[in-house]
């Protein structure tokens, strides 16, 4: 046998790509990279060979929004159970592998970890955690880098959301350049508010280091957020979230980042934080191409449904449903995975499969330049979901990272 020999063989699978689907489909896999993707059962001699049994196959999903996942916080203290005594964690390396483990189950093969708004301690400190963490093999390649989400974003209530008002400040550059240089120079992207005193100059500075800035958690006006856009803000993060409650009917920031053809957006889909309409209305206006869809999960996320204890002795309700309900009303954040949003969108929107599936791999890979990842073309990392829909329903059957089989559900 040559040592041109085949890894791995997928086949009798429905092969999701950006254009269509291709039935009875293999994929083939060598050295943890897709050396073809292709219609009919080929040939593949030596092969380790996986029936698809005629389910969907697709690229892992990518995640640009997780603050954790599985009990493990990225910034804050994690989940604890209603039983126990409420104990602040340190994240450490295993906390991230535990969390990393989780969203393979999930399907997301690729997870930007989310740092909201702290204090630059506890910042530093993470990212540094983090970037041991994205260097280790045993990660396979799963964090490409990381999103800074504050803490220069607006003070104003209900814009601020849940992120804490003693941490959030006006962006200072060299301030900045701790985080980055204690993250590996791995933050790659970073959500800021364009109304606070010196945004334009740091978007100018955070794209000339190759960082992708998307608004967020503001109250910008029109005129404001056409100069952070001409600045080289490219994206929005959770449009129609991270806003007050009331807003002007007419002069509101949703409105400017709708309008404005060079800004494209994410979204949380999960059905809880949006309504239909707005999704429906959010999909039309910017077209599949400029969306992103995203979790913005929380350590809530894959536990099991209950009540869990939050710092102060108060306390969320995770539903069986995955809501994520404060005990003094609203959202707590949200519990439920991307392959959630995969499913809600193609119910509310009727975009199909592709567009859904498109959405939640190349479009987050092609905003932050990871050429490796996000589709089933030759020469990609053979990052890999087994999937079927039942009952509008996204249920992963198998997940493989960089050629590897890292969750079976049987
Ligand atoms: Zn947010």
């Amino acid at each position: 046998m040559s040592s041109e020999k085949i890894l791995l063989k997928i086949y009798n699978g429905q092969a999701v790509t950006p254009t269509g689907i291709l039935n009875n489909a293999t994929v083939l896999v060598r050295s943890g990279i897709i050396e073809s993707v292709a219609e009919g059962n080929l040939g593949a001699p030596g092969a380790i060979e996986i029936d698809a049994k005629g389910q969907f196959i697709a690229p892992g999903l990518i995640d640009i929004q997780v603050n954790g996942y599985n009990s493990v916080s990225f910034c804050f203290e994690g989940a604890s159970k209603i039983s126990e005594e409420f104990k602040a964690t340190t994240l450490t390396v295993s906390d991230v592998k535990k969390a990393t483990e989780g969203l393979w189950e999930e399907g997301v093969t690729t997870y930007f970890p989310t740092l909201t708004t702290n204090s630059q301690e506890v910042l530093k400190k993470n990212f540094g955690i983090l970037a041991k963490a994205m260097e280790d093999p045993s990660f396979l390649g799963s964090i490409p880098g990381f999103h800074l989400e504050g803490p220069y974003i607006s003070e104003v209530d209900g814009y601020r959301g849940a992120h804490p008002l003693e941490h959030v400040r006006k962006p200072v550059w060299s301030e900045f350049l701790e985080l980055y240089k204690a993250s590996g120079e791995k933050i790659i992207l970073i959500t800021v508010a364009p109304e606070v005193e010196g945004a334009y100059d740091f978007i100018r500075k955070c794209r000339e280091l190759g960082i992708v800035v998307s608004l967020g958690h503001h109250n910008g006006t029109a005129g404001q957020i056409k100069q952070a856009i001409d600045n080289g803000a490219g994206l929005a993060t959770h449009l129609g979230n991270g806003c007050a409650g009331t807003i002007n009917r007419h002069h509101n920031p949703i409105w400017p980042q709708l309008a404005d053809g060079r800004l494209r957006i994410s979204f949380i889909a999960d059905g809880f934080h949006l309504p239909p309409e707005m999704l429906q209305v959010f999909y039309k206006t910017k077209g599949v191409d400029n969306i992103v869809i995203t979790s913005d999960i929380t350590s809530y996320a894959g536990l099991p449904a209950g009540i869990y204890k939050i710092k102060d002795g108060k306390t969320v309700e995770k539903t069986a449903d995955g809501n994520l309900l404060f005990s003094e009303g609203g959202l707590y954040g949200s519990a439920s995975p991307l392959r959630n949003g995969v499913a809600h969108i193609m119910k509310v929107s009727g975009c199909g499969l592709v567009n859904a599936i498109r959405m939640t791999t190349l479009n987050p890979a092609f905003v932050h330049n990871l050429d490796d990842r996000g589709v089933l073309e030759k020469g990609k990392r053979a990052d890999l979901i087994l999937f079927t829909m039942e009952n509008e329903k996204m249920i992963i059957l198998k997940t493989i990272v960089a050629g590897k089989e890292v969750y079976s559900k049987d």
